[in-house]
């Protein structure tokens, strides 16, 4: 008997991989989804929040995993940056707030774990045309001809048109497919966790600018938030391994007060910093997803809303293909998805290590211009709106168009009515 064919298979259950295999599910795909055996994945739990934006929330909900997620999540409503440089010209406090820029919020912190839960959830609902396939792993790939072949670690093998790498930084399918990388590191790590503190957050997210890094506290339900402190690694690390008193007085002090006494602090987890860029985000029947395709540093929270905008591009990508007849995981589609993530991830690479460098750098007028960026941002408001839009993502002022309908309220819809429409064109 011959092996079993889909049309896409998913490497990674990740946010990124389960966000891709529902999009491709939503845009007509039957996928095969490798995760982990139930249970595996929480011996190594994933301590991190990640900040969401409304593009972001959109897909959860159009992907329907947003009614899970939202009681533990909390909206941003305000983004207020301080100046700890200790810099010659000491920048004045900026504050942004979501509703001068006429949004609801800037986002909602959600804790990494309930997302996946929640996608996981979504992917067995029924209706779903995602089938979990648990595995230890993917160990096979096999790429070349009109079909990929994936082998698991178990020793079973299927096939499929179209492969979404989504297995993280080291992807094996990223190498698979032949496609080379660019990385670089930094000379810091963050320390992740999640406090309780005595006075309440106001929903507001604060950004400590400081010479190793940046500071920043992100909203949780109630009177907790997550905390995101970039260090030079060796403090990162010391930091990580002081016990909960000692370490809950060294971030009050930090904090200046600004959240009062700091309480019950979860485990702390530390991540070097470094970004990685792939050369292709598609080749040879592959599409990178997530940090499969582009690692950034966890600086204006852009990692993940990066990845979710490539699960909705290829899942907009796979409705056009199936929509005319064509092969889902050929060169066109991938050329196309490739095409449409390039700006957006290129983007986004330079303004975070820009903002890091200008942190890190010694020189004064480096100082000087982030200074007065701060002052101008402060005084002028069509620049603050300018640059809370460009913050969020691409569905600013762009025209919906150019936005994944997924991506848009009613997604779904909007992603078999344009999908009819390219086909009957290109019927014409
Ligand atoms: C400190 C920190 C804070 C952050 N905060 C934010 C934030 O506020 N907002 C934001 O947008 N982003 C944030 N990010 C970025 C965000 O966390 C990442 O972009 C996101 O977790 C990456 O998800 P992913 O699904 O691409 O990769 P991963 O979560 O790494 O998932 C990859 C999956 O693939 C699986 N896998 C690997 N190899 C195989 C294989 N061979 N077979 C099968 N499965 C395989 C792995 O087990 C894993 O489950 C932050 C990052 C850090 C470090």
């Amino acid at each position: 008997m011959g092996e079993t064919s889909t049309t896409a298979a998913v490497i990674g259950a990740g946010p990124a991989g389960l966000a891709a295999a529902l999009g491709a599910g939503k845009a007509g795909a039957d996928v095969v989804l490798a995760a982990p055996p139930q249970g595996v994945a929480s011996r190594t739990p994933d301590l991190r929040t990640a900040a969401l934006f409304a593009g972001s929330i959109a897909l959860l909900k159009n992907l329907g995993a947003w009614s899970q997620i939202a009681p533990h999540s909390a909206p941003i409503l305000a983004i207020r940056i301080i100046d700890d440089t200790g810099a010659l010209l000491r920048a004045p406090e900026v504050v942004f707030t979501a509703g001068e820029a006429g949004y609801e919020a800037f986002g909602w912190n959600i804790p990494n774990a309930v997302l996946v839960s929640a996608l996981m959830a979504a992917a067995g609902a029924p209706g779903s045309r995602v089938r979990v396939l648990e595995t230890a792993g993917i160990t096979g790939l096999s790429l070349g001809g009109d079909l990929a072949r994936l082998t698991t670690q178990e020793g079973e093998s299927f096939q499929a048109r179209l492969v979404a790498g989504a297995d993280g930084r080291n992807s094996i399918s990223r190498s698979a497919a032949g496609i080379a990388t660019r990385t670089w590191q930094y000379p810091q790590a963050a320390l992740v966790t999640t406090f309780a503190h005595t006075r309440p957050h106001r929903s507001i997210s604060t950004e400590f600018h400081r010479p190793a890094g940046p500071l920043t506290t992100v909203p949780l339900p109630g009177d907790r938030s997550s905390l995101v402190w970039v260090e030079a690694p060796d403090v990162a690390k010391g930091l990580a391994t002081l016990d909960d008193t000692a370490f809950g007085n060294a971030l009050e002090e930090r904090l200046q007060g600004l959240l009062g006494g700091v309480g019950e602090i979860t485990p702390r987890a530390v991540f070097p910093l470094s970004g990685l860029t792939a050369e292709a985000f598609g080749r040879n029947r592959v599409a990178l997803v997530g940090e499969a395709g582009h690692v950034i540093p966890p600086i204006g929270a852009q990692g993940l809303n990066l990845g979710l905008r490539d699960a909705a591009t290829l899942a907009e990508c796979v409705a056009l293909a199936l929509a005319r007849g064509l092969d889902p995981g050929g060169a066109g589609t991938l050329d196309d998805y490739n095409r449409r993530r390039r700006p957006d991830v290129t983007s986004r690479i330079a303004t975070v290590d820009v903002l890091n460098r200008s942190l890190l750098s010694s020189l004064l007028p480096v100082h000087l211009a982030r200074g007065f960026g701060l002052v101008a941002l402060k005084t002028f408001a069509p620049l603050r709106r300018i640059a809370i839009r460009e913050g969020l993502g691409p569905s600013g002022d762009r025209s919906p168009d150019d936005v994944p309908a997924l991506l848009l309220a009613d997604g779904v819809r909007l992603l078999s009515e344009r999908a009819a429409a390219k086909s009957h064109s290109s019927a014409a």
